[in-house]
């Protein structure tokens, strides 16, 4: 069985190859209304495992034919801390990465395990996924095993955030009717400010859905960005229906907007029309916009706003 995949390019996180910890079939502790994979009865532990020699092998081969990698990225058709064997694996990858770094995208369920916990301490970079925060919503969304509580995940996340030294990502997925209230929004928002992140990518539903739920258009997501709180590194990461919403904004109206929340140029490039466009790019050349890195993605702000973007403190 393939266990290795890609390489694989990527704004956010450059290129990198895939390691799928469940190739042969969905295997996680969630069934989310919005997975790409097909809807499956979720489990706590794998039943089918790869072993960490095959992994190695695929791993090692590919990493020869492509010397250009930035990250390897342990994923799953399912849930990757549900692998049995991580820890060794990790053990193993990192005595031949050299410089590429680690990334694992998980849905933090497991991190309420210590042993989970303390495997995931040793990755380079973790992008753990949050859609909802209260348990109805939770529950309504992600549809998790039995026995799988939102609070104590959320307790969960907060001690990794403050013990990680890596670089850490969220990521919320809106579904629309779902987890897009103005209360939900409000809850995650209060907790997204307890934590130390380096960017939080909020999206919606890119690929065929398991069950028959709608994503919302790029200018929904722009609106809920605006509801959270401005200091959080929000980054509007999905590019559904961005066509229909670009429209004019005078030279007051860019730096207003990019004041209440910075924005990336593909952003700018789905917000604004081409008159707008040149508007942006002389207040760029005139310095009046700057371009802030922290989060790995450049942002775009009015000059002297650095400071209230947060930086990772490290
Ligand atoms: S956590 Fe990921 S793999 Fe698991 S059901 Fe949700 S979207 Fe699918």
């Amino acid at each position: 069985m393939k266990t290795i995949f890609g390489p694989v390019n990527s704004r956010r996180f450059g290129t990198s190859l895939g390691i799928d910890l469940s190739p042969a079939l969905k295997q996680c502790n969630f069934d989310c209304l919005y997975c790409e994979l097909a809807p499956a009865q979720p489990v706590i532990r794998q039943q089918q495992t790869v072993d960490v020699d095959t992994i190695m092998t695929e791993l090692a081969e590919a990493l020869k034919r492509h010397s250009d990698i930035d990250d390897i990225t342990l994923t799953a058709n399912g849930e990757p801390t549900l692998y049995p064997h991580l820890d060794r694996l990790i053990e193993h990858i990192d005595a031949i990465k050299g410089d590429t770094r680690t990334l694992i995208l998980t849905n933090s369920a497991t991190l309420v395990d210590p042993d989970t916990f303390n495997i995931l301490l040793r990755l380079d970079q973790v992008k753990l996924s949050l859609d909802a925060v209260t348990p109805e919503v939770f529950k309504k969304i992600d549809r998790p095993a039995p026995g799988i509580r939102i609070d104590t995940i959320v307790d969960a996340v907060r001690r990794f955030s403050s013990a990680y030294k890596g670089d850490l990502y969220l990521e919320i997925l809106f579904v629309h009717g779902i987890n897009d209230s103005d209360d939900e929004i409000a809850a995650l928002d209060a907790v997204l400010r307890t934590l130390v992140c380096k960017r939080i990518d909020i999206g919606t539903i890119d690929r065929p859905p398991a069950y028959p739920v709608q994503g919302l258009s790029y200018g929904e997501l722009h609106t809920i960005a605006g509801k959270f709180d401005t200091d959080l590194p929000i980054h509007i990461a999905s590019r559904t229906h961005a066509e229909s919403c670009r429209s004019s904004y005078s030279e007051n109206e860019i730096v207003n907007t990019l004041d209440k929340r910075p924005l990336t140029m593909d952003d700018m490039q789905l917000l604004f029309d081409t008159p707008t466009m040149e508007r942006l790019k002389k207040l760029i050349d005139t310095g009046k916009i700057v371009t802030e890195t922290g989060s790995g993605i450049p942002f775009y702000l009015p000059a002297g706003n650095l400071h209230r973007k947060r930086q990772k403190n490290t």
